[in-house]
């Protein structure tokens, strides 16, 4: 099985409506732990970001906080993480978050959790990096943006050689599995590297 160090997670600054977006959140968290796999995040204490990062801590594990001067206390930045980088500004953040990590995984969010995702799997369709991206569509929470892909795919704008690379979990407890076998499957070589999520 392919070793993972370090998975990013992307997630709402806010709790949400639905509880069950925290409840994914807290079984994610604990089964990073359990994996002795860090979490890599943007550092805050609000939201499903805290309850993500808390929950990692709670279950033993490891967490690395990355956050721009200027949200320290908006996003009331978590102290008690192994590791905290204060960045400058948002990009350096971004590229941070990138560089730790071996996989992203966007749980629901808003605005800022959706650009972090598009972002990856823009530099991933551009060839930047091959590293999974999971959409973890609790509850049905990305079911509008998945649907917005496919018909990005029909309409031709994302085609061979700009293929939009990711795979969809819909329950916590499937993302782990489904990043070590994306990892596993490129190892083998027997898949190039074109996997498309299943629009
Ligand atoms: P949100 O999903 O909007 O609650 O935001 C989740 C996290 O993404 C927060 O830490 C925000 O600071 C961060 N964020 C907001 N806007 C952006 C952006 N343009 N690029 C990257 N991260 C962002």
């Amino acid at each position: 099985m392919s070793d993972i160090r370090s998975i990013c997670v992307y997630c709402g600054s806010g709790a949400g409506e639905n509880p069950a977006y925290a409840d994914a959140a807290r079984r994610f968290g604990a089964l990073l732990a359990d994996n002795d796999v860090r979490l890599v995040y943007g550092g805050g204490g609000l939201g499903l970001m805290g309850t993500v990062a808390r929950a990692v801590l709670e279950s033993g594990g490891e967490v690395l906080g990355i956050i721009p001067e200027f949200l320290k206390s908006r996003e009331h930045m978590l102290r008690d993480v192994q590791d905290l980088i204060v960045t400058e500004d948002m990009h350096h953040r971004k590229r941070l978050m990138f560089e730790n990590a071996d996989a992203f995984v966007a749980l629901p969010g808003g605005i800022g959790t959706l650009e972090e995702l598009v972002e990856m799997l823009t530099w991933g369709q551009l060839g930047q990096h091959t590293k999974p991206v999971i959409i973890a569509n609790i509850d049905g929470f990305w079911e509008p943006l998945l649907g917005l892909l496919n018909e990005m795919e029909r309409e031709g704008f994302i085609r061979p050689g700009l293929m939009a690379t990711y795979q969809v979990a819909s329950e916590a407890e499937d993302i782990l599995p489904l990043i070590h076998a994306e990892l596993d499957r490129r190892k083998d070589g027997s898949d190039n590297g074109a996997l498309i999520g299943k629009l």
